[in-house]
């Protein structure tokens, strides 16, 4: 690829990588991002939804007109890291890119910004003919998808309508995946509520939540329950003297599954077993459910997707398509009806200080990327 600068892609990761940005401090590297694009003459856009969850850093919208007509394409990732992150160290050593082993690097996901930078910096300095392109820098993904999950899209339309077809350069792993399908998810709590009395003096007289709770969890289905679905009991909650007979208990879980139908099936399936167990021992349940993030799936039967795997193959690449089983930012793209997929950038050991980045790899899905773009 004619002028790649491997040095210059190294450089601007390594930039943003020294600019500490966890969860809700994101700014500095909001900031860079807008210093950045804006030379390059992009227009931008700012939601400032940071506010609801006590954040202070917008989700940065950006738009580099094209000269070409067509829809164009958005990308994304996200600007917090995962901590410990404070007082971070590089360290090179041939391809790798690490920290001294006291933090995490937060490759997850600078890579993804530097690739998206460093592709649109390339297109337009070097005149290349192109759709408009969107990109959109979100915080708060590694706690929920913050910033993802609160965007007030209909001020984003009123300023800029992103291209429904976007690549959230988010994967973990090597330059070779093309993730399309993701789970929903969502939390439950179980919520008994039993009759109190005391357990040495009367205790005939008393319900117990906990052994209703207990019996009702044996008897549920958790686990992997098929290829496509999970489930998941994570805490269970109850705090009594041991002379008394406890009227309340609490458990936590989560179903994920790849429809929202099965996501219900499995909950309905836990509703009846709480409710024979409940009447059994005459006391109350509720099962209270929160959906955490929406499905991710392709949107035009894989085109795509399949188009990506393509541009991948240009570049020396033999990408695969990939199901995941956790949620990130392009599920709530999804949701909003943009088809998304997500690929990678090289980054390995996430969310741990052994965290490292291949930067052959981060090289790879750039000039893929610039691949997509350059419409010579
Ligand atoms: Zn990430």
């Amino acid at each position: 690829m004619e002028n790649f600068n491997r040095e210059e892609l190294k450089t601007i990761f390594k930039d943003i990588l020294s600019i500490y940005s966890p969860t809700r401090n994101e700014k500095n590297v909001a900031n860079y991002i807008l210093n950045f694009l804006e030379k390059l003459g992009a227009e931008i856009y700012l939601d400032n939804s940071y506010e609801i969850y006590g954040g202070n850093s917008p989700t940065v919208f950006a738009k580099i007109k094209g000269n070409v007509e067509g829809e164009g394409v958005t990308f994304s990732a996200h600007m917090d890291v995962v901590e410990p992150n404070e007082n971070l160290k590089i360290v090179e050593e041939g391809n790798i890119i690490k920290t001294d082993g006291t933090t995490t690097l937060g490759g997850d996901d600078k890579a993804g910004i530097a690739a998206i930078l460093y592709s649109i910096k390339y297109i337009v300095e070097n005149k290349k003919n192109h759709q408009d392109i969107f990109a959109v820098f979100t915080p708060g993904e590694e706690k929920g998808m913050l910033g993802a999950r609160n965007i007030n899209w209909q001020e984003v339309y009123k300023n800029m309508t992103p291209a429904k077809n976007t690549i959230v350069v988010d994967n973990a792993g090597k330059a070779e995946y093309v993730a399309y399908k993701a789970p929903t998810c969502t939390n439950f709590r179980i919520n008994i509520t039993g009759k109190k009395a005391h357990a040495g003096l009367a205790p005939e007289e008393g319900i117990n939540a906990i052994k209703v709770l207990s019996e009702i969890i044996a008897k549920m289905n958790i686990g992997r329950i098929n290829e496509l679905t999970t489930s998941n009991i994570s805490q269970i909650f109850s705090d009594f003297p041991t002379n008394v007979v406890p009227d309340k208990a609490t458990a936590y879980g989560e179903v994920r599954a790849h429809s929202d139908e099965n996501v219900e099936n499995m909950l309905n399936e836990y509703k009846k077993i709480a409710e024979e167990v409940s009447k059994e021992y005459k006391a109350t349940f509720e099962i209270e459910c929160e959906k955490q993030y929406p499905r991710l799936d392709t949107m035009d039967d894989f085109k795509f997707a399949k188009e990506f795997v393509e541009i991948y193959k240009k570049v020396g690449v033999d990408a695969k398509l990939q199901v995941i089983g956790g949620g990130s930012d392009a599920n709530f793209f999804a949701g909003e009806g943009f088809n998304s997929i997500i690929i990678g950038v090289g980054m390995q050991k996430v969310h741990t200080t052994e965290e490292y980045l291949e930067v052959e790899e981060m090289i790879k899905t750039t000039k893929a990327i610039i691949e997509y773009l350059d419409l010579n």
